[in-house]
């Protein structure tokens, strides 16, 4: 071993100088041996300021690599990475020990899972054949190949070995051989998986590396964690076929499922979460409470907005327009399809003609379906000479956009081909930047408050100045808008994350995540800045000089997208959406026959003062009917007999806490209007 010294740096600025070949487990150790015991792997930063990766050009999402590529193919020990606690550090490094707690270590915990799965199998099963077994956002997978499909009975003698796997508590190893020697293993005891990845993801003359838990060894870049005895909660989940390479002329392959948690509790939470996520399923609520569908003949992705769901929807856009004009905006339209002339001059023919749908031929032109919004408002704005004193400029529109997501893709109101965008763009002087983001911030905490969400996260994207030839707009633009958005988040005290590197290559933006009630992430509000569009479009306006200048362009959407945003709240509210939101506010229940009269000059008061209400006059048993009420989340019940109907009053049930007693009606009235137009979340 070299006795050259190296220096690792650590988090709080300490710098240990250590013979090249210690490790971070080592470190810890010497640190303290309780910080050593709870570390789960380590995190390796250069020292010196890399290079930055290329970005993919035309604002276009770069294509993932695919998993097993990041699996397989051979570290770039330049850039960050994460390793097993045992590696050795053979050159000057910035260290960070991973415990359980970081977001990493789960992923190396549920990999490490997939191997004792996958050891389980091979102690079970010996004829079975490995593919590759990723950690997963929820948990992991393993790929087998066996002639016989696992069968249920299966899956329960497996979890019982995995049991055994992590009581015996094999240190995972790692260990290297000639890529040669290797394929030519594989290829001798029939591995065509593991060949396939060797050949795919190595070069000759490449080592390859291994990882050994026990007799089982995998073909595996790592990182894992230091034994099989730290996998502490793991659960198999289910079974699925899949094609060997997703080809159906493959093999099929017995795609394993499981998850893992650093503790019992920590699984334990993770089902409740999703058995109650699952019981919120705004597809399954969607079709309970009647509130929209998808419909097989019209196409995937289309949705079908049914009264209930329509009068919802009626709320929303109705509260979105009101604070638009409030706010400033000006209100336009703008049509769904447009000659295919303007969508080259926007550059959408160029960079988004993939998501774009095929151009229809009409007899003067080719027309397309409008994927953005953007190219209507802009022609608004140019279709006028604009000057200083006009702007800001800022056109809203609830716009129909259609964008094409391949089939298989689709997910209820989540992900679609055809949505309405809570769109505006707002066309400003540089000098008015920060105040017009500092509105829209505004904006976006009232649509998050006003519909019940309390909690959000801000990300900034910005740009890599280092790769300037991939983006629109000048230096100073960009600074400016950049600071502009810093300014505007310090300015409403907002805590953000920037990401260097993420922002498109035509401006920079800011995302607003909301929190819903079980702690989901959702992408919803933007605002997006814009030096690309003002350029093609050649926009304008004179400036207090007299000379002629571009405006810049800001694009917002705060719901994001109708569809979407109502697809959150669905699952938000469990569908028990708070009053001034339900589609039926307060549900009649006459009591018998001689009360309908009675129900239904209840209901035209109710009517009359705005409410949204529903007699049930069925000759029905009076708990059936207010059960019906309540199984469709109705806010409010109200049940009445003769003695209600003497005294012009009604008895109250409400949705959260049942039986109110009696109320005289126009007390009712008072109280349901009062909270509908405070956007109460009350009852
Ligand atoms: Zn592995
Ligand atoms: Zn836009």
């Amino acid at each position: 071993m070299s006795t050259e010294t190296i220096a690792v740096h650590l988090p709080d600025g300490a710098i240990r100088e250590v013979s090249a070949g210690t490790t971070p487990l080592e470190i810890a150790n010497s640190i303290s041996p309780r910080l050593a015991a709870v570390c789960v792997a380590a995190r390796l930063k250069p020292v010196t300021v890399p290079q930055p990766d290329e970005i993919n050009c035309c604002g276009g999402h770069a294509e993932e690599p695919p998993e097993e590529a990041a699996m397989y193919s051979a570290v770039d020990a330049t850039a960050e990475r994460i390793v097993d606690l045992t590696t050795p550090l053979t050159a000057s490094v910035r260290l960070e020990l991973l415990t359980e707690k970081d977001p990493e270590a789960l992923k190396v915990l549920r990999h490490s899972a997939a191997h004792v799965l996958a050891t389980a199998v091979l102690e079970l099963f010996p004829e079975t054949k490995l593919g590759h077994g990723p950690a997963t956002d929820a948990g992991f997978f393993y790929d087998f190949h066996r002639p016989k499909p696992f069968t249920p009975e299966d899956l329960a003698l497996i979890q019982a070995k995995i049991a055994e796997v992590i009581a015996r508590n094999e240190p995972f190893t790692h260990e290297f051989e000639p890529r040669e020697q290797a394929l030519a293993d594989f290829e001798r005891d029939g591995d065509f998986m593991k060949a396939h990845f060797v050949t795919k993801f190595t070069v000759p003359g490449d080592e390859v590396s291994f990882y050994r838990n026990g007799s089982f060894v995998d073909f595996c870049r790592g990182p894992h964690l230091p034994s099989t005895g730290r996998v502490k909660a793991i659960k198999v989940t289910g079974l699925a076929g899949a094609y060997w390479l997703g080809d159906e002329k493959n093999p099929q392959l017995q795609r394993v499922y499981g998850t893992a948690f650093f503790s019992q509790k920590e699984m334990d939470a993770h089902f409740v979460r999703l058995e109650e996520a699952a019981k919120r399923d705004h597809r399954l609520l969607g079709k309970q409470l009647d509130l929209f569908s998808i419909q097989e003949l019209a196409g995937a992705g289309l949705i079908f907005w049914h009264p209930k769901g329509a009068i919802i929807r009626k709320v929303m856009e109705d509260w979105m327009r009101d604070e638009c004009l409030r706010r400033g905006y000006s209100l336009v339209f703008t049509p769904h399809v447009m000659r295919r002339e303007l969508w080259k001059v926007s550059g959408h023919e160029g960079f988004y003609a993939g998501n774009m749908y095929t151009p229809m031929e009409l007899d003067d032109a080719e027309y397309r379906l409008k994927p953005m919004n953007c190219p209507g408002h802009i022609l608004i704005y140019k279709n006028s000479p604009r000057s200083y004193r006009d702007l800001p400029v800022r056109l809203a529109e609830l716009g129909n956009v259609y964008r094409y997501e391949r089939s298989g893709t689709m997910h209820g109101l989540l992900r679609v081909r055809g949505f309405t965008q809570d769109d505006a763009h707002i066309f400003c002087t540089p000098g008015q930047i920060e105040d017009e983001v500092v509105a829209c911030i505004d904006f976006a905490e009232a649509v998050l408050t006003t519909f019940g969400f309390k909690e959000f996260k801000v990300e900034l994207s910005t740009w890599d100045p280092s790769d300037r030839a991939h983006y629109a707009g000048s230096d100073d633009n960009w600074a400016l808008a950049i600071n502009g958005l810093k300014h505007a988040l310090n300015r409403k005290g907002i805590e953000y994350k920037v990401i260097p590197g993420e922002a498109a290559f035509y401006g920079p933006k800011i995302d607003v995540k909301l929190v819903d009630v079980l702690g989901r992430l959702w992408q919803l509000s933007t605002v997006q800045f814009d030096f690309n569009l003002p350029a093609r479009f050649e926009l304008e306006y004179v400036g207090e000089d007299g000379e002629r200048h571009q405006p810049v362009m800001v694009h917002r959407a705060l719901f994001g997208s109708v569809e979407r945003f109502f697809g959150v709240l669905i699952e938000h509210y469990a569908g028990a959406f708070p009053l001034w939101l339900a589609p039926v506010q307060v549900g009649l229940v006459p009591i018998s026959e001689r009360h309908h009269e009675y129900a239904h000059k209840v209901e035209a008061e109710l009517k009359a003062a705005g409410l949204r209400v529903e007699v049930d006059d069925r000759n029905e048993k009076m708990n059936g009917k207010i059960r019906d009420f309540a199984n469709q989340k109705t806010p409010y019940i109200l049940v009445f007999g003769d003695k209600e109907q003497q005294a012009n009053a009604v008895s109250v049930r409400t949705r959260a806490k049942g039986d109110q007693g009696s109320m005289p009606l126009t007390e009712f009235i008072a109280k349901a209007k009062a909270l509908v137009e405070g956007q109460s979340m009350e009852l």
